[in-house]
């Protein structure tokens, strides 16, 4: 909730001008070029479902200083809020995650066989089940040439 509040989070926005770890402030969740906590609270179209529930609680106001007056007001609505804050949160901070991960997965990474010999502690060397392409040499051997001798 202090992220959405803040506006100090998963907002490209703030990830952009601040934490400097996305080349643009747009928002990942509609084509929006400036994805701010304000962004998300009031606009995104992809919280619309959110969004509604929220509204049934505390209103259809939902900026800031509405938000927190009503924090203050009532258990639901603090409860209200922390769900609609947390579900978002929850799904752009996967989907940023989502997006690290594809930075991530450059070619000479993903082709990287670190799992291979893992747990095996035999001392010895690791040798590769496979050849790099990942085609079993004798594939191709199993058939027998001999099929023609039939006709
Ligand atoms: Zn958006």
């Amino acid at each position: 909730m202090v992220q959405m509040l803040t506006g100090h989070g998963c907002f490209g926005h703030y990830l952009h001008h601040t934490a400097r770890r996305e080349p643009t402030p747009q928002c990942h969740h509609c084509a929006d070029e400036d994805d701010t906590a304000e962004h998300t609270l009031v606009a995104c179209p992809a919280w619309v479902a959110q969004r509604a529930q929220l509204c049934d609680i505390i209103g259809p106001d939902l900026t800031l200083p509405v938000i927190i007056r009503s924090l203050a007001r009532s258990r639901e609505a603090w409860q209200a809020v922390s769900t609609f804050c947390e579900s978002i949160m929850t799904q752009k901070e996967a989907a940023e995650r989502n997006r690290e991960a594809d930075e991530a997965a450059d070619p000479i990474r993903a082709s990287t066989p670190a799992i291979i010999g893992l747990g095996r502690r035999t001392g010895e060397s690791v040798a590769y089940p496979t050849s790099p392409s990942g085609r079993r040499a004798s594939d191709a051997s199993d058939r027998s040439p001999g099929e023609s001798g039939r006709s």
